[in-house]
């Protein structure tokens, strides 16, 4: 039985993995959860699992959690979420919150020898050579769980890095993929939150409309693959059933295919090296899907995507630069601050105004990253 800490539990990913606990009684078990501030959504779950602990954001939601009726353990914060990541009678960490708020927990995860399934592409964009030094260090295994990571981590099952020409990450070009960037000039929350494929959380669905995404995970692709940019490559393709794929040397490509349903490479990394039955999910019809097709990515149709690979070659901070921006620029984009097409321009101002700091610990990464969300919202008011 393995003992499973899911920190971001009321999110889209989060309420997908605790449905593969759910399907699998006998061979996962929630030992903590954590969230933010969505009580709602929390208490089923809580009254579901039985949790021994349960991790809150603040004071505030600790109170309305006990307003419910909750009697059990509950943590706060950043201290909370780390307590629960290391603590000794968990096997796995989850870490399926949104943005660079996941990083000392994945990193004391690991330091306590904690496997770690994740979600949270942010930690690894803003600090891969800190993670994935550790992981090294402590011999741990970070299980991919963004579903072009996790093709590529099934295409490479048996086989040698050594071996791989490239890897081919495909993107379904999000929820403005026929819009001209004329056309891209009004559009408005509620448009870019409707993505045609994936329903995923607010954040994460207008990266996708902005290629951001696609980048943060060439970054991600990087650091768990050990990869050189040069090596990583980008394709829309806009059925998402080809979650990514591997050429080797021998000009031979593997891909992994599926319906896109989240719960398969959430499973996937809970289970490894098993696989489980997974009922819930729909078979792959190819014939009723009938063709599949692929396009060139168009870097000046998408720029967001051409700023992370430059930020990634760069190195250094210059990745915790874009990460931060783009989580700023989006939250006031998600807040109505300001327009799409601002979100682009905030972060390459951002990172042109930064002079990069090589090999950063963990205290200058912090410090970059709030200084840079400070800096980004400074442009705006
Ligand atoms: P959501 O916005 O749906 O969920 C985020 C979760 O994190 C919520 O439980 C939220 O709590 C919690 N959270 C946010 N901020 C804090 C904080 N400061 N302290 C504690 N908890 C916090 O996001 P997604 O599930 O969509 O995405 C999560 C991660 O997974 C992201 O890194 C995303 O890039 C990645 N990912 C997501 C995919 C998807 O299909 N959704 C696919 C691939 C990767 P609350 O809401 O209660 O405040
Ligand atoms: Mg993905």
């Amino acid at each position: 039985m393995k003992q499973i800490t899911l920190l971001g539990a009321t999110g889209s990913i989060g309420l997908q993995t605790a449905d593969v606990i759910r399907n699998h009684p006998e061979q996962f078990s929630l030992f903590a959860l954590a969230f933010g501030q969505n009580v709602e959504k929390a208490l089923p779950l809580i009254h579901e699992f039985e949790p021994e602990i349960v991790v809150v954001h603040d004071e505030v939601v600790k109170s309305k959690l006990q307003v419910q009726g909750y009697r059990g353990q509950i943590y706060t914060g950043l201290d909370g979420m780390y307590e629960v990541a290391t603590h000794d009678k968990v096997d796995v960490v989850v870490n399926a919150v949104m943005g660079s708020v996941g990083l000392s927990s994945t990193l004391g995860a690991i330091e306590a020898g904690k496997q770690i399934a994740l979600a949270n592409k942010e930690t690894l964009v803003t600090a891969g050579h800190l993670v994935m030094d550790a992981a090294k260090r402590h011999n741990i295994s970070i299980l991919p769980v963004d579903s072009e990571h996790s093709a590529i981590f099934q295409c490479l099952n048996g086989e040698s890095m050594k071996d791989v020409n490239k890897m081919i990450l495909t993107a379904s070009g999000g929820s403005f993929r026929d819009k001209t960037r004329e056309q891209l000039q009004g559009v408005t929350v509620k448009d870019a939150l409707n993505h045609p494929n994936w329903s995923m959380g607010a954040k994460i669905t207008i990266d996708s409309a902005t290629m951001m995404n696609k980048g943060l995970e060439v970054i991600e692709a990087h650091w768990l693959f050990n990869i050189p940019y040069d090596q990583i490559e980008v394709i829309q393709h806009r059925e998402s059933v080809i979650h990514s794929m591997i050429e080797f040397v021998d000009k031979s490509v593997i891909a992994q295919l599926g319906t896109p349903d989240m719960r398969v490479p959430i499973q996937y990394a809970l289970s490894y090296p098993n696989r489980l039955e997974l009922h819930q999910t729909k078979t792959l019809d190819l014939i009723e899907i009938g063709a599949l097709h692929f396009q060139k990515m168009d870097m000046d149709r998408f720029p967001c995507l051409k700023l992370a690979y430059e930020a990634g070659r760069i190195g250094g901070t210059m990745p915790t630069v874009l990460n931060a921006a783009n989580e700023q620029a989006v939250d006031l984009f998600l807040k109505g601050k300001v327009s799409f097409l601002s979100i682009e321009e905030l972060i390459e101002r951002a990172l042109q105004s930064h002079e990069v700091l090589e090999l950063p610990n963990l205290e200058t990464i912090l410090r970059v990253d709030q200084e840079t969300r400070e800096l980004v919202k400074s442009y705006v008011f």
